[in-house]
């Protein structure tokens, strides 16, 4: 069996913090920098956090705020603000890390536009940590189809495996995570537990897609089916 190789997304897809990253981003701008703004014109599903704080430093360039001191003031809020806010594990994802986690040839990875430090926080608040020893983070680069390469490359050298692109998925909630799984070119499973609905996410043409991961019994089974297929097409 080929291994296979699981880069999630976080959120929207792995959890719901129940918008405390976005709450921290504005007390970040009020508390340190004495900035009121909704930011409801900003976008930042599917956008690394580098990109984020780049525009939203853009967008007050008259206060002279530097990317990273909002970047650490934003960190600082978040563990208060995701106890405050009360998410969730999407429900399912439990199940489908687990059952990942007990097979040898199959492993879960990161590609997320949090920064690794932000990332850490929010796993760890939701006890997913133990599942992710790696991945590809939004301090790696600012564009978020640059963290693709990032991901794969971590896997070869982390586990000393080589990854067929047929057999690494990309698991996300937006169009932003099927255009970086399609600029690797590897397989995307999308599920519409975040902004976006399947409607939507049918239109970027992902190989799974799914509305919730609740049945993970048959996300199971449709990755096997693919990868069946995968190997059979492989070894023609
Ligand atoms: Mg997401």
């Amino acid at each position: 069996m080929h291994p296979l190789l699981l880069l999630w997304d976080i959120d929207g897809t792995l959890i719901h913090s129940n918008g405390a990253g976005e709450e921290s981003l504005r007390q970040a701008l009020l508390n340190r920098f004495g900035i009121l703004d909704d930011l409801g014109d900003i976008e930042i599903s599917g956008r690394t956090d580098t990109a984020i704080m780049l525009d939203i430093c853009r967008k007050h360039q008259g206060h002279g705020i530097a990317p990273q001191e909002l970047l650490e003031a934003y960190l600082d809020h978040l563990p208060s603000l995701l106890a405050q806010r009360k998410g969730c594990v999407c429900p399912g994802v439990r199940e489908l890390l687990d059952w990942a986690h007990q097979h040898p040839e199959i492993h879960n990875a990161l590609l997320t536009g949090n920064v690794q430090r932000g990332a850490r926080i929010k796993l760890k608040h939701y006890r997913l940590d133990p599942f992710f020893e790696f991945g590809a983070f939004g301090d790696d680069a600012t564009d978020r189809n640059k963290l693709g390469p990032i991901a794969l490359e971590r896997a070869r050298s982390r586990l000393n495996k080589d990854f067929h692109i047929e057999f690494t998925w990309v698991i996300g909630d937006t169009p932003r995570d099927i255009a970086c799984a399609r600029s690797l070119g590897c397989k995307v499973l999308a599920v519409a537990t975040g902004r976006w609905s399947v409607r939507h996410l049918q239109a970027h043409q992902p190989d799974l897609l799914f509305p919730t991961l609740t049945d993970h019994q048959t996300v199971v089974a449709q990755l096997d089916a693919n990868q069946k297929t995968a190997c059979r097409e492989l070894h023609r």
